[in-house]
């Protein structure tokens, strides 16, 4: 770890050099300045926590995650043990400042790791909670645990469920399914009416990939009219091949096609991804749909994820989805053994960033090798990105996606490039016009779009 040189003398004035561990100095920059003004300013960050790890009770074909539980650079099984519990519970709120703490618990599958774990958790959240401080949890779930006692357990604590779910039944059972490959739709199904008969709030999280794209309508209808979503989060599955081995910047040593080869779509026998990734235009066309039908009916009821952050954008808001940030490295992933990692999408050896039993979570946070991981979201977009008239929107998406090369040959394009810019052609005048109408609107009539 390295440590601040402590400038005596004046205080109020960033440190002007590092000790490094092996006693040299060196000057301070701009990867070290977060590290340097965290005692002057706000800390925010958020951690997914994995309390099972990789294991899960479903198989999904496309999971990025199922295979650290057996691949030899993976985590193994295992389960976060009590003892690492209230370490992470008590680095995560005495890490962070503000007034709000988030708990995202997600796996695998987090229900896995049985009730009793989560009411431990909530016992020592209130335990160390400062006066005044919010503590809200998030389960990411398949909803194929939840039975009455799960229910009633997460309404009377608060949680919001976010629930997987892709679309109807033969949509959803496409890839979502059992270790014995058997579909799951009706026992989803099954949890959204528990949820709703015990009025626990749910988001539905929907994978969009090779062969659900082309239905946008069809999901979203079913999501609105049968789920009864108001709040829909819709993410594309991109797997660059060889992503169960290797992280995305060891791949990048590897050839990366540009967008005009053949290579460089889903179903090529040497495709740079996996045959169920979305296509690049399918995901262009998904959004576009989407957005229309949003606009035309539903503007203002339902929140869609993609669309609301783009919005937001042209109101000069932040973000919501760290994807269309131009920095990363606010959102680390927890393991069940304690170990840190620099995001949910990096749990690579390469990515591992601390551990909770031998530093804290914060230090991780604003660890250089941390700011560096975030910062190069922006530092490492190609000129293509840079000369984008949706530089601002897009930001190069995720940095795991970018594994194509540009035009003139330069790697780190994003995979998604083609159907984030049909996308952006397509719906920015919309989205101006709105975000002009909301600029307009007196905030005592609230903006949520
Ligand atoms: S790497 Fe991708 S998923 Fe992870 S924080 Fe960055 S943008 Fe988000
Ligand atoms: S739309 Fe394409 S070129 Fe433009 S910023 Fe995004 S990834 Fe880069």
């Amino acid at each position: 770890m390295t440590q601040p040189v402590q400038d005596q003398g004046n205080p109020s004035r960033l440190p002007p050099a590092f000790l490094e561990r092996d006693g040299t100095q060196r000057p301070a920059d701009h990867y070290d300045a977060p590290q340097l003004t965290a005692d002057h300013g706000p800390v925010q960050f958020h951690v997914m926590a994995k309390p099972v790890g990789a294991i899960c009770n479903l198989d999904c074909t496309y999971c990025f995650y199922l295979h650290k539980e057996r691949s030899p650079a993976g985590l193994g099984r295992g389960r976060m043990s009590e003892a690492t519990l209230e370490l992470f519970i008590r680095q995560y709120i005495e890490g962070v400042t503000g007034t709000e703490v988030t708990f995202t618990w997600q796996g695998g599958e987090p229900a896995l790791r049985g009730l009793d774990f989560y009411r431990r958790a909530v016992a020592l959240q209130k335990q160390y909670a400062r006066p005044g401080q919010v503590i809200q949890n998030d389960l990411q779930t398949n909803g194929t645990l939840l039975d009455d006692e799960w229910c009633a357990f997460l309404k009377e604590n608060r949680f919001l469920v976010g629930l997987s779910i892709d679309g109807p039944r033969a949509v959803h059972d496409q890839y979502r399914v059992t270790r014995r490959q058997q579909p799951t739709f009706d026992s989803v199904m099954q949890a959204v009416s528990r949820l709703r008969k015990f009025g626990v709030p749910f988001n539905t999280l929907t994978c969009v990939h090779r062969r659900n794209a082309r239905q946008p309508i069809d999901i979203y209808r079913f999501l609105r009219d049968e789920v009864g979503s108001t709040y829909m989060q819709f993410t594309p599955v991109v797997e660059y091949r060889g992503f169960d081995q290797r992280s995305v910047s060891a791949n990048r040593a590897l050839l990366q096609p540009q967008e005009s080869d053949p290579e460089s779509r889903p179903g090529h026998v040497n495709s740079v991804v996996t045959e169920w990734s979305v296509d690049p235009e399918d995901w262009g066309y998904f959004l576009c749909r989407l957005f229309d039908r949003w606009v035309a009916r539903d503007l203002g009821k339902i929140y869609v994820n993609q669309f609301e952050t783009l919005v937001a954008q042209h109101l000069d808001l932040p973000s919501h989805l760290c994807v269309y940030s131009e920095h990363c490295g606010k959102g680390v992933a927890v393991e069940h053994d304690g170990s840190i990692y620099a995001c949910d999408h990096f749990v690579y050896p390469e990515y591992k960033i601390g551990h909770l039993q031998e530093s804290s979570l914060r230090q991780a946070v604003l660890s250089r090798d941390q700011v560096k991981f975030g910062y190069a979201k922006r530092e490492s977009l190609p000129q293509v990105c840079h000369a984008c008239p949706y530089l601002s929107d897009c930001w190069g998406e995720c940095p795991k996606n970018r594994i194509l090369s540009s035009a003139s040959g330069e790697p780190g394009l994003n995979y998604l490039c083609r159907g984030l810019k049909q996308f952006y052609t397509h719906a920015l005048p919309h989205v101006e016009r709105i975000a002009a109408g909301l600029r307009n609107q007196p905030i005592s009539q609230g903006r949520r779009m």
